[in-house]
């Protein structure tokens, strides 16, 4: 049976940039590119890459700590770029003549076919999904390897001012998921912050609370998700700490039966800890109770043995990406 690996770290979180890498193969992409250029050639460098090494690149949305790189990676590298056409309407416009030759747009709408909306990046095949944020558009993804489309690899839930339905089917079943853990409602409240900012980071297109991050993993563990990383943590108005024990009492309460589930933060301005993610380049098919051809037999037998092995959930919060590198 062939194999691959699909790798995935963040290189940055938070306000002052975000931006996280997936390869496999020779396909590298990275999830917006929200530092300066100079740094983000910095932080390719501390995973080995160079930008040059960089297939192609997806933008989130139009907010500056998610594109700053890109009008100087641009003029340096012709590395396509793609996002919803209304977040590019929205930038400046030396942004935009800088992005004239590399522009892809893509669109999130058309949920009737999954191919209509995938773009093959080599080895990879990125989805998006509309997110609530108070910018012109705003996405999330999901990344899988072009041979094995029916299941999920990589899901990036960002920017979100509260969890939707859309959200919610689109990342369900990815094993790796990065997903916004912004802030600690209490610090918010208590923060210097002007009225205004807090009303605009709690409401429902800002961004999404540890309460409601922790809320949403057992659903996610429940269907697949392995590792999670809590992602775009505030400098402000959070810690790793408090994100990540919210987040555990809630998987730990919710009683799973499933295996060793990951769970980390990402740093702020620093590549967290690579995840290899195992990928078969020749699965089976999935069940599909319309095909008569499917193999019923096999499959329940399968089931059932995997079944056998669950056990209660650890989560795994000593590890070094944890521990350091977020304010
Ligand atoms: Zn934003
Ligand atoms: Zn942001």
């Amino acid at each position: 049976m062939g194999e691959t690996i699909i790798s995935t770290c963040s290189l940055s979180s938070g306000s002052s940039g975000n931006s996280i890498f997936v390869g496999c193969g020779g396909t590298n992409i990275l999830i917006d590119a929200g530092r300066s250029a100079k740094a983000m050639t910095e932080l390719l460098a501390e995973i080995n890459m160079k930008i040059a090494d960089i297939s192609a690149i997806f933008i989130t949305h139009e907010h500056i700590d998610h594109v700053s790189a890109l009008k100087v990676l641009i003029s340096r590298h012709k590395i396509p770029v793609y996002m919803v056409w209304e977040s590019f309407d929205n930038l400046s416009d030396d942004y935009k003549s800088a992005l004239g030759e590399v522009i892809n747009f893509i669109s999130p709408y058309d949920k009737s076919d999954i191919n209509k909306n995938n773009i093959n990046i080599g080895e990879l095949s990125v989805e998006c999904y509309a997110t609530p944020h108070d910018s012109a558009a705003s996405v999330g993804y999901v990344i899988r390897h072009n041979a094995d489309n029916s299941r999920k690899a990589v899901g990036i839930a960002t920017d979100i001012g509260h969890m939707t339905k859309e959200i919610i089917d689109s990342v369900c079943g990815c094993k790796v998921l990065y997903i916004e853990s912004n802030h600690d409602l209490e610090m918010l409240r208590d923060s210097s912050y002007p009225e205004q900012i807090k009303q605009r980071i709690k409401s429902k297109h800002g961004h999404l609370s540890n309460a409601e991050c922790a809320q949403s993993l057992p659903y996610f563990i429940q269907n697949g998700a392995e590792k999670i990383i809590l992602y775009h943590l505030s400098g402000e108005n959070n810690t790793k700490e408090i994100a990540l024990n919210e987040s555990k009492k809630s998987i730990l309460s919710a009683r799973l039966h499933a295996g060793t589930v990951y769970l980390g933060a990402a740093p702020k301005s620093s590549p967290s800890k690579m995840i290899n993610l195992k990928i078969e380049t020749d699965p089976k098919p999935v069940f599909n109770p319309l095909d008569p051809n499917s193999d019923r037999k096999v499959l329940h037998i399968q089931n059932i043995s995997k079944k056998k092995s669950l056990e209660i959930p650890e989560i795994d919060i000593k590890n070094n990406n944890v521990s350091e590198g977020i304010v």
